[in-house]
């Protein structure tokens, strides 16, 4: 099963990712976390990476069709994979087609206005990674891990207004171009995190 995730930041895509693979057997593969681990342990890729994430730019084209190519190859892919995060530009998507194909596009409906409190309450675990929110979890160390919880940079306001614009202008086409290959499903992300799961699930058991 090979799915993609689209939508802005701040939809959940990485939380309903993580259910999605579980519940399937499916790899998450995340480009930002996969960038962030980059910048964590200093590799090129991560130096050439950190300065665009920081300001909310997109990181090359180029950088990123070459890490997710490789990264598919890998053995936990043997089911399948779920791309969240990319592709983010129709040059992205393009360059995908070339590599692999794909079963489902998933589009995480969620209106502009709810996006920036959604990513206000965004917490992350500098341990393991994954992420929380103020609206449903109150500690400041991670459940999994012990780890502390911190704000993501590229999560303070200023940076946050760059990437819903960066979002509209590059990855919004995205809709349009999965809709006229026929590859495209939408689910209300406004709900609760359980019910979009269950939304997308019921379109994902139709695939098996
Ligand atoms: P979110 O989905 O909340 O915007 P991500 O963790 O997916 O956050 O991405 C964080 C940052 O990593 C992006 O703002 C961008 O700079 C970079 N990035 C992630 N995926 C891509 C991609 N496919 N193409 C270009 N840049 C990317
Ligand atoms: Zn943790």
């Amino acid at each position: 099963m090979k799915l993609i995730f689209l939508g802005p930041p701040g939809a959940g895509k990485g939380t309903q990712a993580d259910k999605v693979c579980g519940y399937h057997g499916i790899a998450h593969i995340s480009t930002g976390e996969m960038l962030r681990g980059e910048i964590r342990e200093g590799t090129e890729l991560g130096m050439e990476a950190k300065d665009y994430i920081e300001k909310g730019e997109l990181v090359p084209d180029e950088v990123i069709i070459g890490m997710v190519e490789h990264r598919i190859h890998a053995q936990d892919c043997a089911k399948g994979f779920l791309l969240d995060g990319f592709p983010r530009t129709v040059a992205q998507a393009d360059a995908f087609q070339h590599i692999s194909d794909i079963d489902m596009v998933i589009n995480i409906d969620v209106p502009a206005a709810r996006l920036i409190d959604r990513i206000g309450g965004r917490r992350m675990c500098s341990g393991c990674g994954v992420g929380y929110h103020t609206s449903t979890y109150a500690g400041n160390t991670c459940e999994r891990c012990g780890a502390k919880l911190f704000i993501r940079d590229d999560d303070k306001p200023e940076t946050v207004k760059n990437r819903i614009l960066v979002y509209e202008r590059l990855t919004q086409p995205l809709i349009a171009y999965y809709e006229k290959m026929g590859k495209l499903q939408t689910v209300n992300g406004d709900e609760t995190p359980a019910e979009v799961t269950a939304d997308i699930l019921a379109l994902t058991e139709k695939l098996v």
